[in-house]
């Protein structure tokens, strides 16, 4: 009887189990003025994992973001208070920004995704379905590996020919950054239809390898069950998850990732013990000539380069950091949002395992950069679907600026393509010569 009994009140709490809401949690935005203030925050990140920091308190942070449960609030308005650290909630009640975002379903075939809302990863992979066979002469689905709740990682190749240099895309690592699936989806569909004539080059001109969504079971999650999960789904001694962006092997574990598998900066294991890192990392070392790496996140309004564990100017910093500034200032034209730039210690916090400096320092990709999109504080993960499209635009006209920049500081300039061109203008002077 006691057997049936809890067997039926296991079922019952299965099936009614409910989508967490963040009813009454907020979200404050730390504004620290000294060492001391941000020295402060970081114990707190640290010792205390109760906390949801969305920013981390790096030494030169200028705001943490960080979330806080109604039971907490007291708690975190009085220590802020007691050291005289300024703050302001930029949003009250979290769930209602939650209920107000919209999740539109995608048509299949239309090959129409708007940019005012956001889309489940199954409406993803349609649409990118549809357009690999819209575009069938020049993409191809790709699968660059394998969840932990067997989902494949799906991907875009778009290529208009062989012998061409590689820019790889890897968006959605950490799930509850919607903007950064979204804006991704976006460059495809501006590769494959713009009439913008450097946009038509730039597709024309490289193999595009592009991953909206590489952490999918995470990104499933949020969707269905909690909408601020960032880990993968993978059960951990107790816990559930791994951050995916502290797992590659890289100084694993060195500095800015945790042994707790509570926390959400758990970097796993062991380096690429998680299944998405460790089948995407062998799918990117499969890939020859990868000049660029792009990895999308959100929130902060910053470009970082490698590396992580150290603020020292290693490989080709100068040039990454002064292809990136100009970049960002090709960014801020449309709309005047203003980004920052440096390596990963010196713009926002020692962290090391991230992909950015695997493909670095592994794979040595001439130019790597994570980009952390919208905003600066006011609403975080929770980009409203308005700036959708803003910020996808303004991340396009940058990439156009990276390619463009890259070329005048000698990167982009060793593919066949360019070799192919060179060849016949040689060849066309040679004609002329043989006529003149
Ligand atoms: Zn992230």
């Amino acid at each position: 009887m006691i057997k049936f009994c809890l067997a039926f009140w296991f079922f019952i709490a299965l099936v009614s189990s409910e989508k967490f809401r963040f009813d009454n949690y907020s979200l404050y935005n730390v504004l620290p003025k000294n060492e001391n203030e941000i020295k402060l925050l970081q114990e707190l990140a640290h010792n205390d994992i109760e906390y949801d920091f969305w920013t981390e308190p790096g030494p030169s942070a200028e705001f943490v973001n960080i979330m806080a449960s109604p039971s907490q609030k007291y708690n975190l308005e009085t220590l802020l208070n007691l050291h005289g650290i300024d703050y302001k909630v930029t949003i009250k009640n979290i769930q209602e920004i939650i209920d107000k975002e919209t999740v539109k379903p995608y048509t299949r075939n239309s090959r129409f995704m708007t940019w005012d809302s956001y889309y489940t990863l199954r409406d993803i992979e349609n649409w990118m379905s549809d357009m690999a066979k819209a575009h069938s002469s020049i993409v191809t689905e790709i699968v660059g590996g394998v969840s932990y709740e067997r989902r494949p990682i799906k991907g875009l190749k778009i290529s208009h020919g062989t012998g061409r240099q590689v820019i790889f895309i890897e968006s959605g690592i950490h799930s509850r950054e919607w903007i950064t699936m979204a804006t991704t989806c976006y460059i495809i569909n501006e590769l494959l239809t713009s009439n913008d004539e450097e946009t038509k080059a730039a597709a024309r001109d490289f193999d595009w390898y592009i991953f909206p969504v590489t952490n999918p079971d995470g990104y499933v999650w949020t969707h269905t069950e909690d909408r601020l999960w960032r880990k993968n789904r993978r059960p951990q001694r107790g816990d559930i998850g791994v951050d995916l962006n502290r797992n590659w092997n890289n100084n694993w574990l060195v500095i800015g990732a945790s042994a707790n598998p509570s926390s959400n900066n758990f970097a796993g294991i062991g380096p690429f013990s998680e299944p998405e890192t460790r089948t995407l990392s062998e799918y990117i070392r499969s890939i020859d000539n990868i000049e660029m790496y792009l990895t999308f996140h959100s929130a902060g309004q910053i470009l970082l380069i490698p590396f992580g564990n150290t603020t020292e100017p290693l490989a080709n910093y100068h040039d990454a950091l002064n292809i990136g500034r100009r970049a960002m200032g090709a960014l801020s034209v449309r709309y005047g949002t203003q980004y920052t730039s440096g390596n990963i210690a010196e713009a926002i916090y020692h962290a090391s395992g991230s992909s950015m400096d695997w493909v670095k320092e592994v794979l040595h990709v001439p130019l790597a950069y994570c980009y952390e999109f919208r905003d600066r504080g006011q609403f975080g993960h929770l980009l409203p679907p308005d700036q959708i499209l803003p910020n996808s635009q303004e991340v396009m006209d940058s990439l156009i600026e990276l390619i463009h920049q890259g070329k005048r500081f000698g990167y982009f300039n060793n593919s066949d393509v360019v070799k192919a061109s060179m060849l016949s203008t040689s060849c066309l002077v040679i004609v002329l010569k043989c006529f003149m």
